[in-house]
């Protein structure tokens, strides 16, 4: 079952490819070449279910499958549910679209001034460079674009991006992402870092990626010194399930740390894979151990045919419930809700405020006890004007 502590093993090696040498097999080029891509070789491997071979059947028209031997080899193939074959697999269910759903949940067209560029916060932008990625997960936000199997064909403008964001100085953050940056070449990458470091207002740059889960082979001492040269940049990797936290992940965490890359972590809130709190806090502690520090804990977006994979906003505030102050702070990740139609990130906190009244807050700690704090005069102007109770004071 799940592995719920640091004594539990973590997975590592070479699986169902035991004879394959070690130079293919940590070779990333090897890893991508090799990828499960269809319903045969699929079923080579595993026994699949009628709806996860209808799935794969209509994937092309969605979202294509692939999946790295590495991460093929983290599926428990005697468990249908097992939590990341649901990640990875494609299911019929992803064909039907609920009333909700929509092919861009989070507006980022509408937001795009140019191709490849979101910018929605007036001081950062999303840098879409690819559309490819190492394996391609069911639930994904980009699905309309993301390996163009609905045929949007997205084509990285690298020099209108970056055109773009030289022109307007109110851009201090560049968030890379796609697809999966990490897909480009070391030369690509290296020349776009090195354009971004050249532009006197962008302060901060990082990069969205799944590959370090994915295909821990790219992270190669050669690429760990593109990011040290080009540092300070960020990192968020996107990690959802404790059993993703291999010796190999943690092994490229490390060399990424080491050249100076501060690493967060980005989890899917999904039915059956993490919407459990022992699965979850066992998934925020490797993240510790492995120098990530747990970033944002986002609700499912409303993509089309992710409805199997949705849980409820109350299961999301239950786990965060569950980890605040029952675990280090660093562990717990921020819940957010990427709000429909484009209104950005936007963060959903358990209550503890009882109320607030003239002269005091009454709030419960983690443990459910009642504790109040009075409200004295200098303390009033940075009382949230909840319900306009600060002003009601004032006057
Ligand atoms: C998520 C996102 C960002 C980054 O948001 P942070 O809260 O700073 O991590 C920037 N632009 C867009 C369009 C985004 O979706
Ligand atoms: S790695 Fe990211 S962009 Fe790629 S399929 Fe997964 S969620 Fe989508």
């Amino acid at each position: 079952m799940y592995p719920e502590d640091s004594k539990e093993k973590w997975f590592s090696g070479k699986g169902l490819w035991h004879e394959v040498d070690d130079k293919d097999w940590n070779n990333w080029s090897w890893q991508l070449r090799n990828r499960i891509t269809s319903l045969s070789q699929l079923e080579e491997y595993l026994e699949l279910t009628h709806e996860e071979r209808e799935g794969c059947r209509l994937a092309y028209s969605k979202l294509s499958m692939a999946i790295t031997p590495f991460f093929f080899n983290l599926i428990d193939r005697k468990n249908a549910n097992c939590p990341i074959r649901l990640q990875v697999i494609p299911r019929v269910e992803e064909m039907t679209t609920s009333q909700e759903e929509m092919l861009d949940p989070v507006g980022e067209d509408e937001h795009s001034p140019v191709a490849g560029i979101v910018h929605r916060y007036p001081d950062r932008v999303l840098f879409l460079v690819t559309d490819r990625c190492a394996s391609y997960c069911r639930y994904c936000t980009r699905s309309r674009m993301v390996s163009n199997a609905q045929d949007y064909n997205f084509h990285p403008a690298l020099e209108d991006g970056l055109a773009y964001i030289e022109q307007n100085s109110s851009i201090r953050d560049v968030l890379l992402s796609g697809g999966d940056p990490l897909l480009l070449s070391d030369r690509k990458l290296d020349y776009l870092l090195g354009r971004l470091r050249k532009i006197p207002h962008v302060e901060f740059v990082r990069i969205g990626s799944r590959i370090p889960v994915f295909l821990p082979q790219r992270i190669t001492p050669e690429l760990s010194e593109i990011f040290r040269k080009h540092g300070p940049v960020w990192m968020s990797i996107h990690v959802n399930h404790p059993t993703e936290c291999t010796v190999e992940l943690k092994s490229a965490c490390e060399q990424l740390a080491f050249s100076g890359v501060p690493l967060g972590n980005q989890s899917v809130l999904l039915r059956g894979v993490n919407d459990d709190l022992m699965v979850m806090k066992s998934l925020v502690h490797r993240l510790l151990m492995m120098r990530v520090r747990p970033y944002y804990l986002y609700q499912c977006d409303l993509i089309t045919g992710s409805s199997h994979l949705r849980s409820d906003i109350s299961t999301g505030l239950d786990i965060i419930r569950g980890l605040r102050g029952h675990t280090t702070g660093y562990a717990v990740p921020q819940f957010v809700i990427d709000a429909p139609g484009g209104g950005g990130k936007v963060p959903i906190n358990p209550d503890y405020v009882e109320r607030i009244s003239e002269n005091e807050i009454v709030f419960k700690n983690f443990l459910g006890k009642t504790y109040r704090y009075p409200l004295i005069g200098g303390t009033i102007g940075h009382v949230p004007n909840i319900d306009g109770i600060r002003d009601k004071i004032l006057t």
